[in-house]
């Protein structure tokens, strides 16, 4: 070989050389960003996927309103790690300060009319709510339920700690915890004058799609006056009054 025409050959060699590389690179490049859309496209679909399953209401994700009185506390929605509790006691079972006045002078004004009504749970804290759900599996086990069963039937009727609204000190479970509860006199009462003293039957037969829990005659929630008449007036449960004075721009 020559000395030019080796020289025309390292030149040939050198920029076969740099094509080739270029095409590597740019074969690279695309691989990558096609990794990146796969990615998108798997995270997206992940996405989906939970917002079908309704995964995407995570607890730590609610944002309560200030007003502690609306504090909302249910199935998906834990109790504040902030909340706390400043109880007065009430018949033989506590009540957080906030309700307890308007408790007491509602339950003086039905006993004017011959109503009478005493507290059978009020404020339960974190720690009882593990006996009783405990208490619950127990007696399902006796029963003749597998431990899977047992656990899946406690968990209809008792909330899991964290998740109960009498965490709050704030509900009140009145008279009777049966459905007999609901053709006394007493319920009757209630239905007339219980958001006058600022209390709401927390779940209605109506509302156990959104409340996620079964009517309970017997389980009133202090909301405050205000509140109370308001949500009657709307017949809203709480899940859909705290919404719609979020969209009201309340916070
Ligand atoms: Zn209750």
């Amino acid at each position: 070989m020559k000395k030019t025409e080796h020289r025309v050959f390292k030149m040939e060699f050198a920029s076969v050389a740099v094509i080739a590389f270029s095409v590597f690179l740019s074969l690279f490049v695309n691989y990558l960003s096609f990794q990146n859309t796969q990615t998108a496209l798997r995270i997206a679909a992940q996405d989906a996927a939970q917002t079908a399953a309704g995964v995407e209401q995570r607890p730590e994700e609610y944002v309560q309103l200030s007003d502690p009185l609306l504090v909302l506390v249910n199935d998906r929605v834990s109790l504040p790690e902030n909340w706390s509790v400043t109880p007065r006691m009430i018949d033989d079972e506590q009540v957080d300060l906030r309700a307890y006045q308007e408790l007491s002078e509602m339950f003086a004004a039905a006993a004017e009319d011959d109503v009478w009504f005493w507290v059978v749970s009020g404020y339960r804290s974190v720690e009882q709510q593990e006996i009783v759900l405990e208490r619950a599996i127990r007696e399902n086990l006796k029963n003749g339920l597998s431990q899977e069963e047992a656990e899946a039937d406690a968990l209809r009727t008792v909330a899991r700690p964290g998740y109960s609204e009498h965490h709050t000190g704030l509900a009140v479970d009145l008279n009777d915890v049966s459905d007999d509860f609901e053709e006394s006199k007493a319920y009757q009462w209630l239905s007339d004058h219980a958001a006058e003293y600022g209390f709401v039957q927390r779940y209605q037969k109506d509302k156990v799609e959104i409340t996620g829990i079964d009517r309970e005659s017997w389980h009133y929630r202090y909301v405050g006056k205000k509140h109370a008449r308001e949500m009657k007036r709307l017949n809203f449960c709480l899940e859909e009054y705290v919404e719609y004075l979020k969209k009201q721009g309340v916070q």
